[in-house]
């Protein structure tokens, strides 16, 4: 998607703080970070949103990702927080999907 910000970030022609990469995602440092630690993990293929995405085996490929990366990669052995906004009234700005991994002091609900 050639006006895609993540997919520029995935291509390499926007820069980006990467924490992990593979075939299937990449990891980056959010650049408005919520928390000591904010990391974004984005599936290289495009999809727009969570609710467009009727892909177990995707959506298992991204979770099983984020579980490693927040542990191995990340060290956030103490707990951390997922979180996935949807479409505008979620939140969501980047129409790219991804998944956040917030850490690093104990988070309020
Ligand atoms: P969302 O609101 O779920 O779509 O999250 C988009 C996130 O992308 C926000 O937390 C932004 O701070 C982050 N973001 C926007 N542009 C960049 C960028 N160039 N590099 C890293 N993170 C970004
Ligand atoms: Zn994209």
């Amino acid at each position: 998607m050639s006006d895609c910000l993540f997919c520029k970030i995935i291509e390499g022609s926007i820069p980006c703080t990467k924490v992990y990469e593979d075939d299937e995602v990449l990891a980056f440092r959010d650049i408005h970070p919520k928390a000591p630690t904010h990391v974004l993990v984005v599936p290289k293929e495009h999809h727009e949103t969570l609710a467009d995405v009727d892909d177990p085996f995707l959506l298992g490929m991204l979770m099983d990702h984020v579980r490693e990366i927040a542990d191995e990669v990340l060290n956030l052995e103490a707990g951390y927080r997922v979180v996935i906004n949807v479409r505008e009234g979620g939140g969501q700005e980047v129409f790219h999907l991804h998944v956040h991994i917030l850490g690093g002091k104990k988070l309020p609900f």
